[in-house]
């Protein structure tokens, strides 16, 4: 299998994996537990919660575990209910798992704007301020697209939500960016931030939100007053370890993998243009992360490749994988301003770490076969 749907998710690394298992075995107490073996759990959250947190410049206390990157989200949302704030902006372009409860809110009566992007898929800032006004605001903007990779300006918009009002928060969904890109929360001006371990080498089903010390929220489950009373619910250990060991590896392994993400990505590009296959970028010169590439093939159907694609078990995706049951046409692209028969060619393809050079030769032989016969190139 060649694997080039890193944006989707990731193969866990050796690390997370020990990690897991060493935890599994040799830590299955309750954390919530006095006695020794509770303690033992205990200790290895903390140890866990200080892992993370030391990667992205916060402090420990303000590392918050949950269930994945989807309840980190859900979770930040929902603060604008329980702290009566006057409305809600977010991104034409998030994640469902940002669209979802802001809608919800919207429904309930809460004034909600979705920004516009620009195309090149950067939200338009200029609407931000003129929405934003003094009102006490839940502003959630994404770090880094999931579809396009490009990645927004958040510190300039952290630092505009902040000016226009001090009781305003800013959320940013960073699941796609957390373990690819430095981060530093506090040079960053962000009050919340979620991530997920599966996209960064760790396992499924385990997040974190960080909350600025200071910023108060209300907690979204309730019962048995778990990680300071802000998250109910048993901890789930091994997988926060993995996640942790997950992190702080591809943290100190930063400059390495963005090194070879780039050089296998030029290698693709370059690959494409040398077989004469006609392709747009998607993204046109935005700031976009290394490796994440969505192009629209002329006159080929996107979906129709990433099936011949598969049949070759090679993996790429369209649109975006968290969605994949959605059979609608990309909404970020369409945002974006993309014509529809170019979001009906686009694919993303997604590198990742455990990628390799030998890889892009036969994804490009596969994609050159399937072009041509789609344009009757002989
Ligand atoms: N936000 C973004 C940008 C994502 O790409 C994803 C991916 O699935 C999520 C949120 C949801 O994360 P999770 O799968 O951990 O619920």
């Amino acid at each position: 299998m060649i694997y080039f749907d890193n944006a989707a998710t990731t193969r866990m690394s050796d690390v997370a994996l020990e990690a897991l298992n060493f935890a599994s075995k040799e830590c299955y107490g309750n954390p919530s537990s006095i006695y020794k073996y509770g303690k033992k759990s205990r200790n290895l959250l903390e140890e866990s919660r200080e892992i993370i947190a030391k990667c992205i410049g916060a402090k420990s206390e303000e590392i918050y575990f949950t269930s994945c990157g989807t309840e980190s989200d859900n979770w930040a949302i929902s603060q604008a209910r329980s702290h009566g704030y006057e409305q809600v902006i977010t991104s034409k372009i998030e994640h469902h798992a940002v669209l979802n409860p802001v809608e919800a809110l919207q429904e309930s009566g809460i004034k909600t704007f979705f920004l516009p992007v620009d195309d090149g898929c950067i939200v338009d800032i200029e609407f931000l301020k003129k929405v934003l006004g003094t009102k006490k605001t839940l502003v959630s903007v994404m770090f880094q697209n999931n579809e396009t990779g490009v990645i927004q300006p958040i510190k300039e918009i952290a630092s505009i939500v902040h000016k226009a009002n001090d009781g305003s928060l800013f959320h940013t969904d960073a699941v796609q960016a957390v373990g690819h890109t430095r981060i530093d929360v506090k040079d960053l001006g962000v009050d919340m931030l979620s991530a997920s371990a599966h996209k960064f080498n760790g396992p499924k089903g385990i997040g974190f939100l960080y909350v600025k010390d200071g910023c108060k929220i209300s907690p979204l489950i309730k019962g048995g007053g778990q990680e300071r009373n802000m998250r109910s619910g048993t901890e789930n250990v091994a997988s926060i370890y993995a996640m942790a060991k997950a992190l702080e590896e591809n943290t100190n392994e930063l400059d390495y993998n963005h090194h070879k993400i780039q050089v296998i990505e030029d290698k693709l590009l370059s690959e494409l243009k040398k077989n004469n296959i006609a392709f747009v970028l998607n993204t046109k010169d935005s700031a976009r992360a290394t490796g994440v590439i969505n192009l629209s093939f002329v006159n080929v159907d996107g979906e129709g490749l990433l099936h011949m694609l598969d049949l070759h078990d090679i993996a790429v995706s369209v649109g975006s994988a968290c969605n994949s049951n959605d059979k609608e046409p990309s909404y970020v692209l369409f945002a974006m301003g993309v014509p529809k028969e170019q979001i009906n060619s686009a694919i993303r393809i997604s590198i990742g770490k455990y990628n390799t050079i030998e890889d892009v030769d036969k994804l490009v032989s596969c994609i050159v076969k399937f072009y041509n016969i789609t344009n009757h190139v002989n």
